[in-house]
């Protein structure tokens, strides 16, 4: 991956300024300087194609910064220097990390706003969701007969000893319980939570993928963790045989819907080339833009009426729960509270 940052960190400011200035002065050119710089959460891998159908459409180049931690620490101590534009992030957590940190700005676009349904993105406009991912339960093929289930029968003493999950305090599970929160209030789903922390089949650890591993190795019967790791796992030889022992129960489908999570990006607070930046972001909510992306990370797209790839699609129907990520986010820390409270990560204590 080239460091683009330091290179771009190494053009004065004044010369980039020259730079934009003499572009405006050129009859039709863009004032932006043919480029948009990305803070990437997500792997080359995964968003690259999607780049080179942009820069093919457009001709505007991109140059991706990718990490797995620290880009918004990253853009706060760059501050009025950050060269970044667009920041992408692979889950939503990181989008409000982001906005608290004021490393992003408010954006308005018609595109967007019509594009991105109301409940996946900020009303102020400082994050939008580019993809959708469910948090279902895993059932192990052999030893669960049941095709439908509940969030809230994850806490029935039947589950006792059966259940696999990651800690409580990550973020996809403290989202999954500040929608609970959100829906049953705070003393309800601790009665809840306690149910499901004495029903695990040993203390939470690992991420989703050690859940259905453990579902294969007959430790638990359910895991519970996000969708698109079934597509990872299949990819993977070793763990394709974790996948192959599961199949998908999407919680809550025949009521409220299953609750979904998202992947999202951000206008950087001081975009150098927010032009640029705006076309990235409005090119990403295109139909075709949405299926590439969707594809290329087993997820669901955003936008109403692009279909899922084929082996999504395969997974079943999904009905989210269309609880606003606004919401969500208010109940995270009272969520995160909670996990504490319950001990969560200490296992059952019965
Ligand atoms: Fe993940």
């Amino acid at each position: 991956m080239l460091d683009f940052g330091a290179f771009v960190r190494s053009i004065p400011r004044a010369a980039a300024l020259i730079m934009a200035g003499l572009a405006a002065a050129a009859p039709g050119a863009h004032a932006d300087d043919g480029e948009v710089n990305i803070y990437s959460y997500r792997e080359p891998g995964l968003i690259d194609p999607l780049l080179e159908a942009f820069s093919k459409e457009t001709g505007i180049k991109t140059n991706v910064i990718f990490a797995k931690n620290g880009l918004i620490e990253r853009m706060s101590a760059e501050g009025k220097n950050s060269p970044a534009d667009l920041l992408l992030t692979n889950e939503s957590g990181l989008l409000l990390q982001a906005e608290a940190a004021g490393v992003t700005q408010p954006l308005k676009s018609e595109v967007l706003e019509k594009a991105i349904p109301a409940q996946l993105r900020d009303p102020q406009g400082n994050w939008f969701g580019l993809t959708r991912r469910a948090r279902v339960v895993y059932a192990s093929k052999d030893r669960v007969k049941q095709e439908t289930i509940t969030y809230e029968d994850l806490a029935d003493p039947k589950w006792r000893n059966r259940i696999c999950i990651r800690s409580g305090q990550h973020t996809y599970n403290v989202a999954l319980i500040a929608s609970m929160i959100a829906h049953h209030g705070e003393a309800e789903t601790e009665t809840w939570l306690k149910g499901l922390r004495d029903n695990l089949a040993r203390r939470p650890a690992g991420g989703d993928r050690e859940g259905v591993r453990d579902v294969k190795a007959g430790l638990c019967d359910l895991a519970i963790g996000n969708t698109y790791y079934m597509a990872a796992m299949l990819k993977n030889p070793e763990q394709k045989e974790w996948a192959d022992a599961v199949r998908m129960i999407f919680p809550n489908k025949d009521g409220r819907g299953t609750h979904v999570n998202i992947s999202g990006m951000s206008l950087a607070a001081n975009a150098p080339n927010k032009g640029n930046a705006l076309r990235l972001m409005e090119y990403l909510v295109s139909p075709e833009a949405q299926r590439i992306y969707a594809e290329a990370n087993g997820e669901y797209p955003v936008v109403d009426g692009v279909a899922a790839s084929p082996l999504v699609a395969s997974w079943g129907e999904l009905k989210a729960d269309d609880l606003p990520l606004t919401t969500i986010a208010e109940f995270r820390k009272k969520a995160s509270e909670l996990v504490d409270r319950v001990q969560f990560d200490q296992g059952p204590n019965f």
